[in-house]
């Protein structure tokens, strides 16, 4: 069989391109000395793809690209997977499609026994600063959706990637060649090149900036503490009703907003972890996961340069007048838990991708920031990640060229991504406008009357079901 490949392999710098001649035609999926020829690109090359960034979008290309055969290294600059932060994530239905279709059976079993069941998700409320009900969406049972950790998202979309990930491997830059290849360049002084550079490297992005020539996001002028707070037999009677249900934001007079959702798989996951019996569950222990958010100008000095317990301390200054209830709740979080961030948007009316389709691109947080407060940016990081694997799968068909490839996906992700911003910075708007003087005095006469007019709607809807 290697007697009908002209020089057969061609080792150039750390990849090796096969070269085909006439006389051989071999058919799809023939294997070729352990390769297949779905692997080849027009050209003839082995169709390589190399991400930047081992967040949500990177582990979920890199997944989706190996379960298909196409060649992918993943380099993400944290040393280990779980050495990283975040709270809980909330994956919409679109998002848990595409990581159904993208992962083993086994693999997803896997992910559906670590999140919550979906009893912890039937509505999302909104709350005034006391913890009374303002209004709540319910959530559409029949669709699925997950709630589950960051960091054991990011552990188990890692699973089984094995030398394709590496880690503590900071990106620095990159550099096109004619042959339309590229090569990325790392702090270490390593280089690696590919057929494709993806740069799922989040917000402040590297590889979007090169392409765009400018940051592709900004701060969104609103400001966040977060924190999880251990739930015990202390700490669990002070959690409000209201959040049984699910999720609140709760706004309050000065603008200052607070989330706050209880993430307790131990209590239900949405798959029985015993059934997993090839890649095992991570069960989290139950926790309070709050976020206060207030305008950049409610914060005094450097937040970022604060501890753990002056930042505990400020959160409790910011929450001053609110439910008694929740700032103990707030005094009693895990301090190793508690950070200060400052939010990220990318400009929702902007052209997301101002660069032409080639062999450089980007997904997630990298081209579209947002803040969380809409749950949707792992999503919509999982959801870019399927669409770009499934316009390289016609690549590697060999039906299209990777810059029309890339061209068609950053089309197409344009067509929601925007919008998915929007939506998200629409809640930091509330606050900019409830911190005015005029939204101040607004909000302590509107959201109590609020309540209560919500309140009485309840009573008359029960007394109506009755
Ligand atoms: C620490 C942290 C905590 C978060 N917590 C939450 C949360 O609790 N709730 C929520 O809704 N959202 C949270 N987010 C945001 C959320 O994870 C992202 O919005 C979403 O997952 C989008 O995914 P992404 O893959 O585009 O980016 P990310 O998940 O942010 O991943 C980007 C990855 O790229 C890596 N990277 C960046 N620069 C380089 C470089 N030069 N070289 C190599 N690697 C690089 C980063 O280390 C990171 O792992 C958090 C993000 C971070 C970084």
């Amino acid at each position: 069989m290697s007697s009908a490949l002209t020089g057969a392999m061609e080792d150039n710098g750390n990849r090796k391109f096969v070269h085909m001649v006439e006389v051989f035609e071999p058919e799809a999926g023939m294997p070729i000395d352990g390769l297949t020829i779905k692997n080849l690109i027009p050209g003839g090359g082995i169709m390589k793809v190399v991400v930047i960034g081992a967040g949500m979008g990177g582990l979920a290309l890199a997944q989706a690209l190996s379960r298909r055969g196409i060649e992918v290294v993943v380099h993400e600059r944290d040393r280990a997977v779980e050495a990283t932060g975040g709270y809980r994530l909330h994956l919409d239905h679109l998002a848990c499609a595409a990581l159904r279709r993208h992962l083993a059976p086994q693999h997803y079993q896997a992910l559906l026994a670590s999140s919550a069941g979906r009893r912890a998700f039937t509505r999302f409320a909104v709350a005034d600063h006391r913890m009374r009900l303002l209004f709540a969406e319910p959530q559409d049972l029949t669709v699925e959706t997950l709630m589950i950790g960051r960091v054991t998202l990011r552990r188990l979309l890692a699973h089984g990637l094995g030398d394709s990930l590496r880690l503590g491997s900071e990106f620095t830059g990159h550099e096109t060649h004619p042959d339309g290849t590229v090569t990325a360049h790392f702090a270490d002084g390593g280089t690696e090149r590919g057929d494709l550079l993806v740069g799922a490297d989040g917000v402040g992005s590297r590889v979007a900036q090169a392409l765009a020539g400018r940051p592709t996001s900004s701060l969104a002028g609103v400001s966040g503490i977060a924190g999880r707070t251990p739930l015990t037999a202390g700490t669990r009677p002070l959690v409000p009703a209201l959040l049984t249900p699910g999720p609140a934001l709760a706004f309050g007079p000065g603008g200052v907003g607070l989330f706050l959702t209880v993430h307790d798989p131990e209590s239900g996951t949405a798959a029985d972890p015993a059934s997993c019996t090839e890649v095992a569950a991570i069960i989290e222990p139950p926790s309070l996961v709050w976020g206060v958010l207030a305008p950049d100008a409610a914060y005094p000095g450097r937040p970022r340069e604060l501890d753990a317990a002056a930042l505990i301390e400020l959160t409790g200054a910011l929450l001053r007048g609110w439910c008694p209830d929740v700032r103990a709740l707030v005094d009693a979080a895990d301090p190793g838990s508690v950070a200060f961030f400052g939010f990220h948007a990318a400009d929702p009316d902007a052209d997301l991708t101002p660069w032409p389709g080639g062999a450089v691109t980007a997904l997630g947080d990298a081209v579209h920031a947002m803040p969380p407060t809409g749950g949707m940016a792992a999503a919509t990081a999982i959801r870019d990640a399927d669409l770009l694997a499934e316009e390289l799968a016609l690549v590697q068909d060999g039906q299209c060229t990777i810059p029309s490839a890339v061209h068609r996906y950053q089309q197409r992700m344009a067509a929601y991504a925007g919008e998915a911003v929007r939506t998200s910075i629409q809640p930091l708007r509330w606050i900019e406008r409830l911190a005015t003087p005029t939204g101040t005095r607004a909000a302590r006469i509107a959201l109590p009357a609020f309540a209560a007019a919500a309140q009485l709607g309840r009573v008359f809807t029960r007394s109506r079901d009755v």
